[in-house]
């Protein structure tokens, strides 16, 4: 057996480690899931899920890792053949193009520079010409983990209402939900897209819909086949705390202590930490000399960054080089930034020493694979942590 001494260091932008409180939640013993223990924990959970949506309607919660709520979300509204407008910010707005396609409905892929967000004028301007109404729903992702580009989700809504276009608003919020603001009932989002390996603390397993009046109404006449992803079978069984099918038990056991935890917080304290976190990481970043694959100031990710490496210098290299030094895993570059960019996690359960113990685990990868960058990077992430207090010591 090979073993590393430490703990290991989980920094990719999802999953994120998860509290001992959540494990030992979860390592609690299996119970019926139709006996009254559960039905209680269910009304929690179903009902405790909604305030991180900012929600006061039904979220259905799928055995799922996100992907399959993407799936769910396509299903539930759309017929084939219909028309679903999706801006490309970088991979993940890619897979849930391609699934739209293989589902059997129509996506147009309004191009994108892998660099910045949605760009809500040209979602506008095409929804004006689509004077018919072909497309049913608009598709965009939140915070696209392949960049560290958060989009601005109320400048769609409007462009949606400025434009007077019907479309449902469709929202992959995956790696933003519990890490970044998010306002299912004030931005107007029809269907929300959640995963519960990322902001929410919890391992992969469990995927949310969000879901509006209007995206339920539209359901009804909605035709692309489904049945595991039907919602109308999951809000009935939901009315009283169960699930049509078996629910991932544990994982429901663990979400209702990290709903707990995230309030026990205070859902803003948590943006907050999470911002300085960022902040402190792009400092370190800048100092080393590199660039941030965010090209916009307003749209940097609070839940991870994507460091681009100068050319003729391996991101993949470099990352199991700090893996196999400092037992710490650093996402990496998806589809055409493979190689080119390493991505930080800063998301979830973490505090200070861990964003500082992050980057000096990328300062001793840098030296060691001789890449040139300019030294006193952690030191840079440090003065400003130290002189910019946390909401604890904000609270104290
Ligand atoms: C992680 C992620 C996904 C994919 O979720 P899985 O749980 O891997 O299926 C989709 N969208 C975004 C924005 C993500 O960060």
């Amino acid at each position: 057996m090979n073993h590393q001494a430490g703990r290991h260091f989980l920094q990719i932008p999802g999953p994120t480690n998860t509290p001992l409180a959540v494990l030992a939640a979860i390592a609690r013993p299996t119970i019926d899931h139709r006996g009254p223990e559960f039905g209680k924990l269910g009304r929690e959970v179903l009902s405790g899920v909604r305030t991180i949506f900012k929600t006061a309607n039904p979220v259905v919660i799928y055995p799922a890792s996100g992907t399959g709520a993407w799936e769910a979300a396509l299903v539930n509204t759309l017929s084939a053949g219909d028309k679903v407008l999706m801006f490309e910010t970088g991979w993940f707005a890619t897979l849930w193009n391609r699934m739209a396609t293989r589902l059997g409905v129509v996506p147009e892929f309004i191009k994108g520079d892998w660099r910045s967000g949605v760009t809500a004028d040209a979602i506008e301007a095409r929804l004006r010409e689509d004077r018919t109404h072909e497309i049913k729903a608009v598709a965009v992702v939140h915070n696209e983990t392949s960049t560290g580009v958060t989009s601005d989700i109320a400048a769609v809504r409007r462009a949606i209402d400025s434009a007077g276009h019907p479309a449902l608003l469709l929202v992959d919020t995956i790696s933003s939900l519990g890490s970044i603001d998010y306002r299912h009932d004030e931005w107007g989002v029809d269907v929300t897209v959640g995963g519960s390996q990322k902001g929410l603390m919890l391992p992969p397993g469990l995927s949310f819909n969000a879901v509006s009046d209007k995206a339920l109404a539209v359901s009804k006449a909605a035709r692309l086949p489904r049945s595991f992803w039907d919602w109308e079978d999951m809000l009935a069984s939901n009315e009283k705390g169960y699930f049509p099918y078996t629910p991932s038990t544990n994982l429901l056991q663990g979400l209702k202590v990290a709903i707990e935890m995230l309030h026990a917080e205070g859902l803003d304290n948590v943006f907050r930490r999470h911002q300085r976190a960022a902040e402190a990481t792009r400092r370190a970043i800048r100092h080393w000399g590199f660039e941030i694959q965010c090209a916009n100031e307003d749209e940097y990710s609070s839940s991870l960054t994507a460091v681009r490496l100068p050319d003729g210098h391996s991101a993949d290299a470099l990352r199991s080089e700090i893996l196999a030094r400092c037992n710490m895993s650093l996402g990496n570059g998806l589809g055409p930034l493979a190689d080119k960019v390493f991505r930080i996690g800063h998301l979830g359960d973490f505090h200070d020493l861990m964003v500082t113990g992050t980057l000096s685990g990328v300062e001793i990868g840098l030296k060691a694979c001789g890449v040139p960058y300019r030294a006193g990077g952690v030191e840079a992430a440090t003065n400003y942590l130290a002189g910019n207090a946390g909401p604890l010591a904000e609270a104290a």
